[in-house]
C-alpha cells in the first residue's frame, strides 16, 4: 500500500490515519513515498517517477494534501497524478455525522466529479499582455465514462437517483455534450435508477435549501470541485470530507481539504477526512467489515465529543483523536486479514 504523507498538515494526518487503519485488523504493508513542496526542493520535481511507480505497483494509495503554488510555480501534483494514472472518477460522499452541529442532520449525498478534463486539462495561454485564455475540454468518451461510473455506483450502493449538473444553457456545446452523454448512459439504467439534470447555479441553491431531494450527483470537473466543497459544508466542513480518485488501473484516496499550512506541525488538524478516505479505500479493497468497524469507531468518538479536534468543537489534538479511535477499535479487534 502506497502512503504519501504530503505537505503542511499532511504528515500528521497521514500518521493518525495509518495508526487507525492498522488498528482495523487489516495487515497493511505500507510503502511510504514523498511528493510535494519539500520534494521539489530535493528532486527538482514535486512528483518523482518513483511515486508514480509505487502507486502503479500497489494499485492503491492513500495521500495527504499537497500544496500547489497559486498563479506561478509547479503544476498541481494532484492534477498531474490524476492525469498520469488515468484516475478519471473523483468520488466524494457527504454524509451527516451525529454529534456535529450542522444545518441539517440527514444529508446523504455522493458527488461524482469528472477528474481528467474540463478547465483542469491545463490548456492556458496569455493573449498579449492583458488577456488570458483557459480552454474547457469536454469529450463524449470521458463524459459517458463518468456518467457510467455514477450509475454503476448507484446500482452497487443501492442509491435511487443520479442528477447530472451542468451549465448547458450557456455553454451549449461543451456542457451540452456532457449532458447529452449523461442522457445516453441514463437510458441504459431506465427503470432501475432515476435520472434528472440541473443547471449548476440552481443546483447550489437547492443543495443549500433542500439537500434531501438529491442522491448521486455527476458533474464535470470544475463544478464537481466547487459543489463537493458546498456538500462538505453541509455535513461539518472540510475537516470531515473524504474523497477517492478512481481509475481502471489504480486508485488514490485523499481528503477533500488542502494542506492548511497555517496549522502545519501543531497537532491540531482534524484527521477525520483522511480516515474516512481510508474507509473508502477499505471498501475499494473489498474489506467492507473493516471499513464499517473504522467508520463506526470514528463516528462514536465524534458523537461522544470528548476527543475531537478544535474544528468540531473539541479539545483534542490530531494524535489524541486518533488514540481515541484506536482505543475503541481495540475493544473489538478481529484477527488480522491481509490487505
Ligand atoms: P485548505 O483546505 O488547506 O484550508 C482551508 C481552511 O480549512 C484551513 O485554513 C482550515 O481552517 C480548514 N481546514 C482544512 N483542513 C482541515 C483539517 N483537516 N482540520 C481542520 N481544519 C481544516 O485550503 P487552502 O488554504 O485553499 O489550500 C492550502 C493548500 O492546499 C494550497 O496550496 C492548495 O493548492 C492545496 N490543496 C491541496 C489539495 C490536495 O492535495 N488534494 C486540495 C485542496 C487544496
Amino acid at each position: 500500500m502506497t502512503l504519501i504523507p504530503g505537505d503542511g498538515i499532511g504528515p500528521e494526518l497521514a500518521e493518525a490515519t495509518r495508526r487507525v487503519l492498522d488498528a482495523s485488523g487489516v495487515d497493511f504493508e505500507w510503502e511510504v513515498v514523498e511528493a510535494g513542496e519539500a520534494v521539489m526542493a530535493k528532486h527538482g520535481t514535486p512528483l518523482p517517477d518513483s511515486v508514480l511507480a509505487s502507486i502503479q505497483r500497489n494499485r492503491v494509495a492513500i495521500k495527504g494534501p499537497i500544496t500547489t503554488p497559486i498563479g506561478e510555480g509547479f503544476r498541481s501534483v494532484n492534477v498531474s497524478l490524476r492525469q498520469a494514472l488515468g484516475l478519471y472518477a473523483n468520488l466524494r460522499p457527504a454524509r451527516s455525522i451525529q454529534g456535529l452541529k450542522t444545518r441539517y442532520d440527514d444529508v446523504d449525498l455522493v458527488i461524482v466529479r469528472e477528474n481528467t478534463e474540463d478547465l483542469y486539462a491545463g490548456i492556458e495561454h496569455r493573449v498579449g499582455r492583458d488577456a488570458a485564455e483557459s480552454i474547457k475540454i469536454i469529450t463524449r468518451d470521458a463524459s459517458e465514462r463518468i456518467a457510467r461510473f455514477a450509475f454503476e455506483y448507484a446500482v452497487a450502493n443501492g442509491r435511487r437517483k443520479v442528477t447530472a449538473v451542468h451549465k448547458a444553457n450557456i455553454m451549449k456545446l461543451s456542457d451540452g455534450l456532457f449532458l447529452e452523454a449523461c442522457r445516453t448512459v441514463a437510458a441504459d439504467y431506465e427503470g432501475r435508477i432515476e435520472f434528472e439534470d440541473r443547471i449548476v447555479d440552481n443546483m447550489c441553491m437547492q443543495l443549500v435549501q433542500k439537500p434531501d431531494l438529491y442522491d448521486v450527483l455527476v458533474l464535470p470537473n470544475l463544478y464537481g470541485d466547487i459543489v463537493s466543497d458546498l456538500a462538505a459544508g453541509l455535513v461539518g466542513g472540510l475537516g470531515v470530507a473524504p474523497g477517492a480518485n478512481i481509475g481502471t488501473e489504480a486508485a488514490v484516496f485523499e481528503a477533500v481539504h488542502g494542506s492548511a499550512p497555517k496549522y502545519a506541525g501543531q497537532n491540531k488538524a482534524n484527521p477525520t477526512a483522511l480516515i474516512l478516505s481510508g474507509v473508502l479505500m477499505l471498501r475499494h479493497l473489498g474489506l467492507p467489515d473493516a471499513a464499517t468497524r473504522v467508520e463506526d469507531a470514528l463516528r462514536a468518538v465524534i458523537a461522544e465529543g470528548k476527543a475531537t479536534t478544535y474544528d468540531l468543537g473539541g479539545p483534542a489534538g490530531t494524535s489524541d483523536f486518533a488514540d481515541a479511535i484506536v482505543e475503541r477499535l481495540g475493544r473489538t479487534a478481529p484477527a488480522a486479514a491481509p490487505a
